[in-house]
C-alpha cells in the first residue's frame, strides 16, 4: 500500500455496513447451511427436511428475491425467516459489456468480519460471462487476490486476501442468472448475444479461473460444486465445471474423488527451470508430480479430458521445440489444450507471442492430434487484463478520494 493509500484509508468516514449483518442472506448456502439455519430459529426438527427443500425450490429453482414471493411456505414461516434472514445478494460494483457479449462484473461481498467492514474497500472479485452460440460460460473466482506469485498473473499483485466462502462462491451465479434474465419470470437483456434455446441456458458452464487458487480453498469450492450441480436448484452438469489450478498436487484427488469436477491445469512450461520462474508453485510440485496427478485423476477418459492451460509469453516458451516437447509431456494422458494468448497488464514482464508464432505453435499441436486450441481473446475491449477491472476502480476511487480531501 501507498503512504497515499494508507492516509485515505485512515481518513475513510465510518464504515456504512453493519456487522455482524442483522440479517444474513440465505442466498449462496448449501443443505446443511440452511438446516443450521431453519433451527437457529427454532424450526421442529420434523419440518426441516421439507423446510429446506423448499427454501431451494425457492432460491435456486426460481432465483426469487423476497420470502413472500415462496407461494408454498405458510405466512407465518415467510415473516418469520424475513424477520431473521434476507435474501440479499452480492453488489455488483461495476459492469462492462463487450462489443461481442462478453459481460464483466466486479462484486462486492458484504464484510464477513469488522476489519472487513471497516475497510474503505470491502471484498471484492471478478465474474466475467463469456456467450457462445451454443453455450455461456461464467468465469467465477474462489478467492479475493491469491497467495501465489505467478509472474504473468496480474491477480497475484494484489494486496487483499481472503478464501470466499461456498456462499459468496455460489452468490456469483445467482448474480449472472439474474443479469442475464435467466430465471423464470426474467427477460434477457436484448443485445441478441445471450444463448437461450431448447435445453440451453445463457449459462450453462462454470469454469474457476477467475481470481484465487482453487484448492487452496477447497472445502468451500468443493461445496460450491455441489449446490451449482443440484439438480433441484442450480441444475449444472459436473461435467461441465472446470476447476483450473497451478498445480496443488495434493488435492488433485480429493478433487475428482469429491467434487467431481473437470479439471484444468495452468502448465505454461515444459521444463521445470522455466516453470519454477512462471509459476514458483512448481518448485514444490515439480512438472513430473503434477502430470502423475492427472494420469491418477478420478473419472479421467477420452470422453472427460484434462485441459492443459498454456499461456503464450513472446521469447520465454513459444518455440516449436517447447510445442513438441508440450505434446511428448502428455502422451498417454486424455488432455486438451488451451493455449491463451498472454492478457498484457501495466507492469507486466512479459509480452504476448505474435500470431504467426501462435499459429505455428498451434500448428504442431493440432497436427499431433488436439483440436481447436487457440483460446480466442474475449472482450477485449473491456478486460484489457485479468484482475485489471479491479485495479482500475482502485485507482479511480483512490483519485476520487484525493480529490475529495483537495476540495
Ligand atoms: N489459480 C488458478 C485459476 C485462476 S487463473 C490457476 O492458476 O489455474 C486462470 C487462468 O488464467 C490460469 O491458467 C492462469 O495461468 C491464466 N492467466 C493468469 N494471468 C493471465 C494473463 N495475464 N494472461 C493470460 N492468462 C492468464
Ligand atoms: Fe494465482 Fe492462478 Fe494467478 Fe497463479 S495464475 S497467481 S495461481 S490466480
Amino acid at each position: 500500500m501507498t503512504l497515499a493509500d494508507e492516509a485515505a484509508q485512515q481518513s475513510a468516514p465510518a464504515p456504512i455496513a453493519v456487522f455482524p449483518a442483522s440479517r444474513p442472506s440465505l442466498v449462496g448456502l448449501t443443505r446443511p447451511a440452511l438446516a443450521e439455519a431453519l433451527r437457529a430459529i427454532d424450526t421442529p426438527d420434523r419440518e426441516i427436511r421439507m423446510r429446506v427443500a423448499q427454501l431451494w425450490h425457492w432460491i435456486y429453482f426460481h432465483g426469487v428475491r423476497e420470502f413472500d414471493a415462496m407461494l408454498n411456505v405458510s405466512k407465518v414461516m415467510r415473516q418469520k425467516l424475513a424477520e431473521h434472514y434476507s435474501l440479499t445478494r452480492p453488489e455488483v460494483m461495476e459492469e462492462q459489456v463487450s462489443t461481442d457479449g462478453t459481460r464483466k462484473w466486479l462484486i462486492r461481498m458484504p464484510p464477513v468480519d469488522r476489519l472487513e467492514a471497516s475497510r474503505s474497500l470491502g471484498a471484492e472479485v471478478e465474474c466475467v460471462y463469456i456467450p457462445e452460440a451454443d453455450r455461456g460460460t461464467l468465469c467465477v473466482s474462489s478467492q479475493v487476490g491469491c497467495t501465489l506469485n505467478c509472474t504473468f498473473c496480474h491477480t497475484g499483485t494484489q494486496r487483499l486476501v481472503r478464501n470466499l466462502s461456498t456462499q459468496e462462491i455460489v452468490a456469483q451465479l445467482i448474480v449472472a442468472r439474474e443479469r442475464l434474465g435467466d430465471f423464470p419470470g426474467l427477460t434477457p437483456p436484448d443485445n441478441g448475444l445471450i444463448p437461450f434455446g431448447e435445453g440451453v441456458r445463457a449459462v450453462s458452464n462454470i469454469v474457476f479461473m477467475g481470481m484465487g487458487e482453487p484448492l487452496y480453498n477447497f472445502e468451500n469450492v468443493r461445496d460450491a460444486v455441489d449446490v451449482l450441480s443440484d439438480g433441484e436448484g442450480l441444475s449444472l452438469s459436473k461435467r461441465r465445471i472446470t476447476v483450473s489450478t497451478s498445480g496443488v498436487v495434493p488435492e488433485i484427488e480429493r478433487l475428482g474423488a469429491e467434487a467431481g469436477a473437470a479439471l484444468a491445469i495452468s502448465l505454461h512450461a515444459v521444463r521445470d527451470d522455466l516453470r519454477d520462474r512462471l509459476v514458483p508453485l512448481n518448485k514444490k510440485y515439480p512438472i513430473k508430480d503434477l502430470l502423475q496427478a492427472c494420469r491418477d485423476y478420478p473419472g479421467v477418459s477420452n470422453a472427460r479430458r484434462i485441459t492443459f492451460e498454456y499461456v503464450m509469453l513472446k521469447g520465454v516458451n513459444d518455440s516449436p521445440a517447447e510445442a513438441r516437447e508440450l505434446v511428448r509431456l502428455l502422451k498417454g494422458i486424455p488432455a486438451k489444450i488451451n493455449l491463451i494468448p498472454f492478457n498484457p497488464w501495466p507492469g507486466a514482464p512479459y509480452e504476448c507471442s505474435s500470431w504467426e508464432t501462435i499459429e505455428k505453435f498451434s500448428d504442431i499441436v493440432f497436427n499431433a492430434g488436439y483440436a481447436s486450441p487457440v483460446r480466442t481473446p474475449r472482450g477485449r475491449d473491456i478486460l484489457a487484463a485479468c484482475g485489471q477491472l479491479k485495479s482500475e476502480t482502485e485507482k479511480l476511487r483512490a483519485r476520487a478520494r484525493l480529490a475529495a480531501e483537495l476540495e
